[in-house]
């Protein structure tokens, strides 16, 4: 991580240097009756949105929470490889990766074809498939990760935190004004319960879980079935003489239904999904009255012959399997041609099953898509319209998730068949998990064709990363200080743009390929730094450019560098001496193999904020970069 650029303190490098005129927190202010961004809800959707949005002081952006605090347990836990990656450009995925599970294996118990009325171990499967992810799969429980955006929050230059005890009751858009045309009535469910208020906001971010007060507001419904099988679910300390309790297991039985074991932070703890009753079409699970209780006997029949002696319940819950969309994440109906100004994002638009450990990962990656995009319209960089492309990228994904949710689901409610009880095929659920892994990985997620993810003209200079997918990281040295580290760490949250330009064979030297991109994107009014960096702006303020090299760290001529590559910046002029990457040379792999980067060529990797790849193009594509940027960023000085 970089810091000091804005001259020495000490302390907790984390915590920002506050901005002027942040709103009065002290006790009895009043709420503000303006805001740029009201977001409600202060679950992981909200908190990564509110996280992202406190890094720019200057968007005055309010989170509202009906609770009187912060969660303190249960409710999801699974954090996929694509989340890890995020929380590592948010700076806590090593407290992640500390704090956590890792799952590394799945393993798979069926009914014993000599008595099927015990289960025994059929399978193991590596959870994270070697290379896909440079982060682990992880276990920990959701009011940590609040508690992890809640303090990037804290520490912002903006020191933003939830107003808690407010809830968004309902809201009216005016189409006729461009001033906060937002406004939210807060209904107080705290000491003064019932007293309302008023807001006005700019934009509007419903991240009020499944029974969302924004999208009914914005005419928003939720489609889809349930399964009528209620489950039950708890967070457990428990001795057991099941051997894989330490690993991620599946487990089906002859009668008495499935069992998912996952593991948790910590060492002991651990969580049980329990399929229990099947319900009736009319029924909420609900009536049934089915306490922990329940769930701890059914867990025994299901995994007999072994037993789970509980200790302590830490939380547990019952719910029934529903797989639900809304048809849009925005207020713009079909045909209108006006921008949106209120979104839903997660559990407020779309809704899984726990098992699969989608919710909270698609809850946070849709805020993710959405807070550089309103970073960018705030700022003035791009035009409002940018922001009709969150409902159209996000919703294709959703739908694709809950299609692939669907079928397992129902697959692991699916009594094993003939074939898998005398133990000639693999099991269905097994099989579906192999099958499922990029998906479950939150890797599968592929933005279609637009302003925003270039025609895949020239893929082939780079075929291992590929347009509209995420940028795969892999491992690279720093040539300034010989360090080893992962390529994909250099972006963090703070809405930048990425250009990684790779050197073709014999681009290590002035004049070659390499430098003279360098140079036209430093200097040229043609060039995108140019045209979409403001002079009082550091260069990289937008668009953050990296060179990666062919050869090992000792074989480059630091002090040749272009001087993109090592520009003067902030407040005191300083040199940023990490922009310039080589092969590792310690044996991790050549980043070129790994990911398929034409030798002879080179070209240039163009990642968006939220770490997807925008574009491949060869190193002197020069109108294609300007005119790929100028098709959603507006050059300086018409903001
Ligand atoms: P939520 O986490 O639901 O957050 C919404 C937030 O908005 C809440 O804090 C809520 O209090 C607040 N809110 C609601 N209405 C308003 C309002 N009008 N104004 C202001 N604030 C409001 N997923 C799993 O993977 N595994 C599980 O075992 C699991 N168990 C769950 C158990 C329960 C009881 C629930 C509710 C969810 C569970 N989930 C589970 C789902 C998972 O937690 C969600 O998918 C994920 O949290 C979605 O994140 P979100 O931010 O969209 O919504």
């Amino acid at each position: 991580m970089q810091y000091y650029d804005d001259g020495f303190r000490g302390g907790d490098p984390d915590l920002k240097a506050a901005a002027p005129n942040r709103r009065d927190r002290t006790p009895f202010a009043p709420l503000p009756k303006k805001v740029d961004v009201l977001i409600a809800g202060c679950g992981p959707a909200g908190l990564c949105l509110a996280a992202q949005l406190s890094q720019f002081p200057e968007i005055d952006t309010m989170i509202v929470e009906r609770k009187p605090g912060p969660m303190e347990k249960g409710q999801a836990d699974g954090v996929n490889t694509r989340t890890m990656e995020m929380f590592q450009a948010f700076g806590f995925g090593e407290k992640v990766k500390r704090e956590s599970y890792w799952v590394n294996q799945t393993t798979f118990w069926t009914p014993d074809p000599a008595n099927p009325a015990h289960v025994r171990r059929v399978g193991r499967v590596q959870d994270v498939a070697d290379d896909s992810s440079e982060m682990p799969h992880t276990l920990l429980n959701q009011a940590r990760i609040h508690e992890l955006f809640l303090d990037v929050m804290r520490k912002s230059p903006s020191r933003l935190e939830p107003d808690y005890s407010w809830s968004v009751k309902d809201l009216t858009v005016d189409p006729t004004t461009d001033d906060h045309p937002v406004t939210v009535t807060l209904e107080n469910t705290g000491v003064n319960a019932g007293i309302t208020k008023t807001v006005r906001a700019n934009y509007v971010v419903g991240c009020d879980g499944a029974r969302s007060n924004v999208r009914k507001a914005i005419g928003g419904e939720l489609h889809g079935d349930a399964a009528h099988q209620a489950w039950g679910v708890m967070d457990i300390l428990a001795n057991t003489d099941f051997p894989d309790i330490r690993q991620k297991c599946l487990i089906a039985s002859a009668t008495e239904g499935n069992v998912l074991i996952l593991p948790r932070e910590g060492g002991y703890l651990f969580r049980m999904y329990v399929e229990l009753d099947k319900l009736n079409p009319d029924e909420r699970v609900s009536a049934r009255n089915l306490t922990d209780e329940h769930i701890i006997a059914a867990a025994n029949r299901i995994m007999a012959p072994y037993t789970v002696d509980v200790k302590e319940v830490v939380w547990w819950s019952v719910y029934e399997i529903g797989h639900r969309l809304t048809d849009r994440f925005d207020d713009v109906a079909e045909g209108e041609s006006r921008n949106p100004r209120v979104f839903t994002a997660g559990d407020a638009c779309h809704t899984h099953s726990p098992k699969a450990g989608q919710g909270m990962n698609v809850s946070m990656q849709d805020t993710f898509n959405l807070g550089w995009k309103l970073a960018h319209v705030f700022q003035g960089r791009a035009d409002p319209s940018l922001l009709r492309s969150y409902s159209a990228e996000r919703w294709v994904e959703a739908k694709r998730l809950i299609d692939t949710d669907h079928a397992w689901s129902r697959i692991m409610s699916a009594p094993p068949g003939e074939s898998e009880l005398d133990g000639t095929d693999m099991p269905r659920m097994q099989a579906q998990f192999i099958e499922n892994l990029e998906f479950t990985g939150g890797l599968a997620v592929k933005y279609d064709q637009s302003a925003l993810t270039a025609a895949p003209t020239h893929q082939a200079l780079a075929t291992g990363e590929e347009i509209g997918r995420r940028f795969h990281s892999a491992p690279v040295v720093r040539v300034a200080d010989a360090m080893q580290m992962q390529l994909g760490h250099v972006a963090e949250a703070d809405g930048r743009w990425r250009i990684y330009a790779f050197a073709g064979r014999n681009d290590a030297a002035p004049g070659s390929a390499l430098y003279r991109l360098a140079d036209w994107l430093k200097t040229d009014p043609a060039s995108p730094v140019v045209r979409h960096t403001r002079r009082d702006e550091d260069i990289d303020a937008v668009i953050d450019v990296r060179a990666v090299f062919q050869e090992t760290f000792d074989q480059l001529a630091y002090e040749d560098m272009p001087s993109l590559l090592k520009p003067e910046k902030g407040p005191l002029g300083l040199q940023d001496h990490e922009k310039v990457f080589c092969v590792d040379h310690k044996g991790l792999g050549d980043i070129f193999d790994m990911r398929g980067i034409d030798r002879d060529a080179g070209c240039m990797i163009v990642v968006r904020p939220d770490q997807y790849i925008a574009n491949v193009l060869p190193l002197d594509g020069y109108e294609d970069l300007s005119s790929f940027f100028a098709g959603f960023l507006r050059p300086v000085g018409e903001g």
